[in-house]
């Protein structure tokens, strides 16, 4: 299946990169394959890995599994053997001592009778034809083929094998006589050619003794054919060939072609064997050129022999057999299961490769539907796949969708977008930019975006986008602005408000540009700040301009009533007195809208100013209006400050002043405080006077707002105007925290420019 997929993604990915409706994960994932294919194939860096079809990995499964059980089956059957071999060994062996048994008996029963006989006083008194007769006696109960009596040179005196008194030559087997006549023991010969028979035969002697003397050699001559007829007669079993082999190793009987191998000797290492151990086991080829086992046990007695060979062939022809049966039901079960695993294999095969057209169906971003396979599986994945092609389809036309509306919103923005790469090459230019610059986004993209950059200009531009990338968050979107010189394509300067915003795709970053042209902006801003500029200086000279008329009328008001008192009538006083009331509050709003003016239109460089010194100055400036009130003000710690001290004199004069002011009857109390927050000073005036309706709160600071009448609290309600515009010309701010009889907060906060800031 991987090579399917791999497969189709060598064929997706180079169609679908580049083109419009490409999707990232598509193409990551097209990307990934193939390179995973580059692997398979060998063509990349890494070496290909060998690749295994479902049906061999099935078939080698199955041999696999199989081998095991062919093996323990093999080595059963070895153990098998070597079982029945010890066992067959064993059973031989038990035959070779029994024949072995019954040869000694039979050379032990000759013996017996020729003891008996060499006690015979016919031998003792030297009467040869009365022995021979008793020796033919003997003959006739107990079987040897003759008797013969030798004496101490060999000479045969009697041999019934002749008539009495025929002429008898002298023994041969003089080795046997000199053993017997030496020993005085028994003795058994090996097989040798008898002088009188001329053929061959063995003699059972025993010694013939004449006091303690032997004197002669009696001799009980046994011939092969009765050995051979007594192991004839035990039955050893089929396929076996026994022997019985006299001292030198010379064949005396064999079951098997005896007429061919009498007479003949067994293998050397056979007699070599045979004279170290009683009973042994060797392997060897037979006189016939059979290989065989073969199992002896040797007489103590005589060191005669019974040798039993077992053909190898008989022991094998087991083990072969089982063998071929083995090999033939092994061969038969593998080729059966691997012939199984192979169709098995095949059912799978089939399912998975009709899941590869689906996966290509898949790679076209089509919602594509699987049938049902027949096997649980591979139905499993083609479900999966079905789901995975209908979401991967649903996203695909969310992420057109996106991209539309994304393309859409960047293009119709007013502001200039501009994405670069990471050599600072436009990649994307809006419509506005198009607009901005003069350019057309065919002639953009692809360029350096400091085209649009006075070209004295660049290297701080280069240097201001290098800094914004490194100080921006992308998680605070990073979008400060800031103001900078463009140039449109032909040439002309213009400002811009420039922001480069964080904008992160998966781990890399998109570095992008927003601009907007502020030429128009700047042009207002600066004919707002001449007209205002132009207000102020008006509001100053007119007031400062209305001062000195003021003044006169005020003066020629009091001379009028000093020096024409006594002639004016009531009427014409009271007029003088509402006259000369005006005048005094048109020279107070003068002053207070003069004070109001000069907040801005005198502005004085920033000072550090002691805010104690500050309060000391106005609690001078209010001293009778304390004194007159019986106030009573307190002022906590107060630090120091970068400011305006005449501004900073009147904001504290005109809130404590208040303070005082509105109080209505009750003792004012005015408390002065200040605090550290965060990166400014905060300045609280609190007393505990009539208080402020929370709906007036932030109109009490416009100018002319006021709360009362002239009757009941004279002014101008220009002076909480005045403390708003100083505080702000300071960076600060200024609120109030009141509610009706229950006294006013009122707040202000300077920002603490000193490097070590300590509390008050
Ligand atoms: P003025 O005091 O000359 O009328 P301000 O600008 O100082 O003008 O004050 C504006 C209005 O705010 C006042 O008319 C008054 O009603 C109200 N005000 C100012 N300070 C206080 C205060 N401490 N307690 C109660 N009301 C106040």
């Amino acid at each position: 299946m991987l090579h399917g997929l791999i497969s189709l993604a060598v064929m997706v990915s180079p169609t679908y990169i580049g083109t419009k409706c490409a999707r990232p994960c598509l193409v990551k994932t097209c990307l990934v394959l193939a390179h995973l294919h580059t692997k398979k194939t060998g063509k990349g860096l890494l070496k290909a890995k060998r690749v295994t079809s479902i049906r061999s990995s099935l078939a080698w499964l199955v041999a696999v599994c199989l081998l095991p059980a062919i093996v323990m089956a093999a080595v059963l059957l070895t153990y098998d053997y070597q079982r029945q071999r010890a066992e067959l060994v064993r059973d031989t062996l038990a035959h070779a001592r029994a024949m072995m048994y019954l040869v000694d008996r039979e050379f032990a029963g000759a013996e017996m009778s020729l003891r008996t006989l060499s006690t015979s006083p016919s031998l003792a008194g030297r009467d040869f034809a009365a022995f021979q007769s008793q020796s033919m006696d003997v003959l006739r109960k107990h079987y040897a083929n003759n008797i013969v009596l030798i004496d101490a040179t060999g000479q045969q005196l009697i041999n019934t094998a002749r008539p009495y008194g025929q002429a008898l030559p002298k023994a041969n087997n003089m080795a046997q006589l000199e053993r017997v006549l030496k020993s005085g023991r028994p003795d058994v010969s090996d097989l040798f050619i008898g002088p009188v028979l001329k053929r061959p035969l063995i003699n059972v002697a025993v010694p013939v003794y004449s006091g303690s003397v032997v004197t002669h050699s009696l001799v009980a001559v046994v011939l092969p054919e009765h050995l051979q007829k007594m192991l004839e007669g035990y039955r050893f079993p089929e396929e076996r060939i026994a022997i019985i082999v006299d001292r030198s190793g010379a064949i005396v009987a064999r079951n098997r072609d005896a007429e061919r191998h009498i007479g003949e000797r067994v293998s050397a290492q056979l007699t070599q064997r045979m004279g170290e151990t009683e009973e042994g086991l060797l392997e060897s080829v037979s006189r016939d050129g059979i290989p065989v086992l073969t199992v002896f046990a040797r007489s103590a007695a005589t060191g005669w022999g019974v040798v039993v060979g077992i053909p190898i062939a008989v022991l094998t022809a087991d083990l072969w057999r089982s063998l071929s049966l083995l090999v033939g039901l092994a061969a038969l079960l593998l080729t059966s299961s691997v012939g199984l695993a192979w169709f098995m294999g095949g059912r799978v095969v089939r399912p998975v490769r009709a899941l590869r057209s689906v996966a290509l169906e898949i790679g076209y971003g089509k919602a594509v539907a699987v049938p049902e396979l027949g096997i649980r599986e591979v139905d499993e994945v083609g479900r999966a796949l079905a789901q995975a092609s209908s979401r991967l389809a649903a996203a695909n036309e969310a992420l057109i969708d996106s991209e539309a509306r994304m393309r859409g919103i960047v293009e119709s923005a007013t502001d200039a977008i501009v994405i670069l790469d990471d050599s600072g090459n436009i990649v994307l230019f809006n419509f506005a930019a198009v607009t901005m610059f003069g350019c057309s986004r065919e002639q953009a993209i692809g360029t350096p975006f400091n085209r649009f950059i006075p070209e004295r200009l660049r290297a701080d531009f280069a240097a201001q986008l290098l800094t914004q990338r490194e100080e921006s968050h992308p998680e605070q979107g990073g979008a400060s602005a800031e103001v900078a010189l463009a140039m449109r394509s032909n040439g002309e300067e213009f400002q811009v408000e420039i922001s480069f915003p964080q904008v992160l795709a998966g781990t890399s970053e998109v570095r992008t540009l927003i601009l907007r042209d502020i030429t128009a902006r700047v042009r207002i801003q600066k004919a707002l700040e001449r007209s205002n500029l132009d207000l102020q200086q008006f509001a100053f000279v007119a007031s400062h301009d209305l001062k000195t008329p003021l003044r006169s009328i005020g003066g020629f008001v009091q001379i009028l009533e000093r020096n024409h008192a006594a002639s004016l009538d009531d009427k014409a006083l009271a007029l003088i007195r509402r006259t000369s009331d005006a005048v005094r509050r048109l020279e107070q709003l003068t002053d207070d809208l003069l004070s109001y003016a000069r907040v801005s239109s005198h502005p004085k460089p920033f000072i550090l100013v002691q805010v104690r010194e500050v309060v000391n100055d106005v609690m001078q400036l209010l001293g009778a209006a304390i004194d007159d009130s019986g106030s009573v003000v307190t002022v906590g710690d107060m630090p120091e400050v970068l400011g305006d001290r005449t501004q900073l004199v009147q904001l504290l004069l005109n809130l404590i002043g208040n303070g005082i002011k509105y109080c209505q009857g009750r003792t004012p109390v005015v408390r002065v405080s200040a605090h550290r927050a965060e990166r400014e000073w905060v300045f609280c005036v609190a007393d505990n006077g009539i208080g402020i309706d929370a709906r007036h709160h932030e109109k009490v600071f416009e100018v002319f707002k006021r709360l009362h009448t002239q009757q009941e609290y004279p002014g101008t309600g220009i002076g909480l105007a005045v403390c708003r515009r100083v505080v702000e010309h300071h960076g600060g701010r200024i609120w109030v925290e009141s509610a009706p009889d229950e006294g006013s907060t009122f707040s202000f906060t300077i920002p603490d420019t000193s490097a070590e800031s300590s509390s008050p």
